[in-house]
């Protein structure tokens, strides 16, 4: 089958990446932003989250890496880690068969490992403001060499009182770069940004009307804070969502929706800012792949997480900002599914309301209480799902598990071992050359490196017997997600 990103003349490499991520045929924000991008042209682009803005800007921006230098060479600035993460593995993804190499880096995470990994050859660094700025004091970053800067949801930086830091750091970057700026709103800073350190950019502007928002339906309840439990419950019963994100304003809500449903022996995890870092990754993790169905969250989990269908969005608590409400709801109906969002409203809350209707200029629909009885009908259907199988969703990485296999070898720097050695001792064996070679990570006493096109098993089944730099080494599968690789960097911590 054709690909019809082949019309912006991409190398194969990346072709072949789109292809296994099933991407046939560009959203429009990226026919719009491919071209310019690829011809160098700085970008202001208005687009909110769920369009495909990351793949717009890391297509043709992994197309004018230049494989062959060191220093990095792309650096993505995003508000959150969670959204670092996302980028990062989008931009692995897009990349891996061009050989790549993404690091993320953010607060809260080892700072050593990542020191690290940045002095390897590393092409792009992703990375939030606050965490690049030590290790630029440190002087464990060279931005030296950084001809493409992604400035990525903006406004959302602005909104965190991260832009100080963002402009420090444009300080630290060479004059002559590609800049992109990403928002999913123009707030009058956000553009002052844009005119001080972008060159003559052009606007895209994607129209809601592009987006998927009109697959999206919005209700409300009026209801008092006392009645919101039962309320919530009640929803979950008549709408038995496959997997549904309950939005709260407060930890002190998150715990007790959580601990009601708990009782409940509904499938149910919390995430808040207060939870560790690598609890909020297994948290959101598990939920991407559908190992429960419901998420009871406060606002950290709603930027950038790329969840691909949660049916169903409540906001136990309506957000004080109409912004807010805009990214909660992104969390349904993307990528042309259908979806429902429905907010509790007390009383007193009833202008938050006013505001998100001027704003998503929308009037939001209220809908009568259900009345006892309809929830005893739903009941039986309800409890049936809760006692079902659930549906576990592979990550986009796993397509590619086929075609790539990773294989750790128990040797790295302290004993020696450069690249050069595993490509030499690879491309000895019959049938394989440099071409079936991915990402090579070397650490301390280990060595990750990716074996592509279906070669993987003949790889491995080979090295058990067959020496590299002059000793058996040994050499084993090592197919780790970003969180438990997030996970072990943690606990070198510890
Ligand atoms: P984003 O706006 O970057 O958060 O992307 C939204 C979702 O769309 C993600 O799940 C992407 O993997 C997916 N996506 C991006 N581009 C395409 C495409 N051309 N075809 C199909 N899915 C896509």
């Amino acid at each position: 089958m054709s690909n019809s990103f082949q019309n912006f003349n991409l190398n194969p490499n990346i072709i072949k990446s789109l292809d296994v991520l099933n991407y046939n045929v560009p959203t429009p924000i990226q026919s719009r932003v491919i071209p310019p991008l690829l011809n160098h042209r700085d970008l202001v682009i208005k687009s909110k989250t769920g369009s495909g803005k990351t793949a717009a800007f890391s297509i043709p921006i992994i197309q004018n890496i230049k494989w062959d230098k060191r220093e990095p060479q792309v650096l993505v600035l995003t508000p959150t880690r969670e959204l670092a993460i996302q980028v990062k593995e989008d931009m692995f993804n897009i990349g891996r068969f061009s050989r790549i190499k993404v690091e993320a880096v953010y607060g809260k995470s080892s700072y050593e490992s990542q020191a690290k990994q940045l002095k390897q050859r590393t092409h792009v660094i992703v990375s939030t403001p606050g965490r690049l700025i030590d290790h630029i004091e440190n002087k464990t970053v060279d931005l030296s060499q950084i001809s493409t800067l992604v400035i990525d949801e903006a406004d959302e930086l602005l909104r965190m009182g991260f832009i100080d830091e963002v402009e420090r750091i444009i300080h630290f970057l060479p004059l002559e770069r590609l800049t992109v700026l990403l928002s999913a709103t123009m707030p009058t800073d956000i553009e002052k940004l844009s005119n001080l350190y972008m060159n003559n950019p052009e606007l895209i502007v994607i129209e809601d009307d592009e987006l998927t928002e009109n697959k999206l339906t919005q209700y409300y309840y009026e209801v008092e804070q006392k009645d919101k439990l039962k309320l919530i419950d009640d929803v979950l019963i008549i709408r038995n969502p496959e997997s549904a994100i309950i939005f709260c304003n407060t930890k002190q809500a998150v715990d007790d929706v959580c601990e009601m449903m708990d009782e409940k022996e509904y499938l149910v995890h919390k995430i808040h800012g207060d939870m560790e870092q690598k609890d909020r990754l297994k948290v959101m993790n598990d939920f991407k792949h559908g190992l429960f169905r419901y998420l009871v969250a406060t606002d950290v989990a709603a930027r950038g997480l790329d969840i691909d269908s949660v049916s169903l969005i409540v906001n136990y608590d309506i957000p004080y900002h109409a912004e807010s409400y805009v990214h909660r709801i992104g969390r349904s109906a993307r990528a042309g599914k259908e979806g429902l969002a429905i907010s509790f409203i007390s009383n007193r809350e009833s202008h938050y309301l006013d505001q998100i209707n001027t704003y998503t200029n929308h009037d939001i629909m209220m809908l009568e209480r259900p009345t006892q009885e309809v929830v005893n009908q739903a009941f039986e259907v309800f409890q049936n799902r809760q006692t079902s199988d659930l549906v576990i969703k592979m990550g986009k990485g796993f397509e590619f598990k086929e075609e790539i296999m990773k294989l750790h070898i128990n040797a790295g720097k302290k004993t020696k071992m450069r690249a050069s050695d595993i490509v030499g001792t690879i491309c000895a064996i019959p049938g394989l050359s440099a071409k079936d070679i991915g990402v090579i990570t070397i650490l301390d006493i280990s060595t990750f490196v990716e074996i592509l096109n279906k070669k993987g098993e003949l790889v491995f089944e080979t090295l058990q017997t067959m020496p590299i730099k002059g000793r058996l080494r040994v050499v084993s599968k090592a197919n780790k997600t970003e969180y438990e690789l997030a996970d072990e960097a943690n606990k070198t911590l510890e």
